[in-house]
């Protein structure tokens, strides 16, 4: 006999991210302009377009690192408001990993693990190195654990960032182009630790121009441009019959 697991409702919702009709504007300028998102528990999405389209805002404002002027997102159930009185709460369901890996310079790597979990999730010390030294394992650097960011190369520092987002045990992963600051021979091993992460589950929103990654990965690759969602489509439909032609000169450049 079958039995079903019960667990709380909130946990069957299909969705982690819903963004409806958003608008971001800084001044006079929209840089988001009726953005509609939906993102599927374990689902992973490659958010990629050019230099300026409104990548960065859409995921700070997931984040909440921006606020929104307009349009609604969801977060986990929890709708993100100026009002809310549980930000960090929601933000601690969300991993963030930027471009300029943002490691605290006078931490050790073990340390910069420990301290979120231990400042937001009221791990004790021992608990949070336990948690931090199987993460730093699970990246590959936990030899590394005793040393400061600037001891290590970018690749190295950009695992420890993934590993310092992953101590939190996040429900969802933005990822802001994680490899465009690497030297081209780190590119792989971060981007081999985000192939893993992706076979494990893990729901992901990535901005990168890594069309391989993509390929590999995404079950959805969203286009921007000026603000706007201008396609969406399965990774092998993108890449050989983009219908626009914004996303066409996209592809034309970047490949
Ligand atoms: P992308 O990540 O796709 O390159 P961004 O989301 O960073 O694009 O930026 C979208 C637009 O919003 C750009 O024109 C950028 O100059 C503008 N922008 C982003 N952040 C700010 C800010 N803090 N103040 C003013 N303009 C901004
Ligand atoms: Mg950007």
């Amino acid at each position: 006999m079958q039995h079903e697991i019960a667990t709380p409702l909130a946990d069957r919702s299909p969705t982690i991210v819903v963004v409806e009709n958003l608008v971001k504007r800084f001044g006079g300028f929209t840089a988001l302009n009726d953005v509609n998102l939906t993102v599927a528990k374990r689902e992973k999405i490659v958010l990629c377009g050019p230099s300026g389209s409104g990548k960065s805002t859409l995921i700070r404002c997931i984040n909440h690192i921006e606020k929104h002027d307009g349009g609604r997102i969801v977060v986990d159930g929890v709708e993100l408001t100026d009002r809310m009185a549980d930000i960090n709460g929601v933000r601690s369901e969300v991993g963030m990993v930027f471009q300029s890996f943002n490691l605290f310079p006078h931490l050790s790597v073990v340390e910069n693990c420990m301290l979120a979990p231990m400042k937001v999730r009221g791990l004790s010390r021992p608990e949070a190195r336990e948690r931090a030294m199987d993460l730093l394992r699970k990246v590959r650097i936990h030899s590394q654990a005793d040393k400061y960011p600037a001891q290590l190369s970018g690749g190295q520092q950009q695992r420890v960032a993934i590993a310092r987002a992953l101590c939190m045990q996040p429900k969802i992963m933005l990822f802001d182009e994680p490899t465009s600051a690497l030297d081209p021979e780190m590119v792989k091993e971060v981007l081999d630790t985000m192939v893993q992460l992706a076979a494990e589950g893990m729901t992901m929103v990535c901005v990168t121009h890594e069309m391989g990654f993509a390929r590999e990965v995404a079950d959805r690759v969203v286009f921007m441009d000026q603000g706007s969602i201008v396609e969406e489509a399965d990774p092998e439909t993108f890449f050989r019959a983009p219908r626009t032609q914004r996303a066409k000169g996209f592809l034309n450049q970047i490949i």
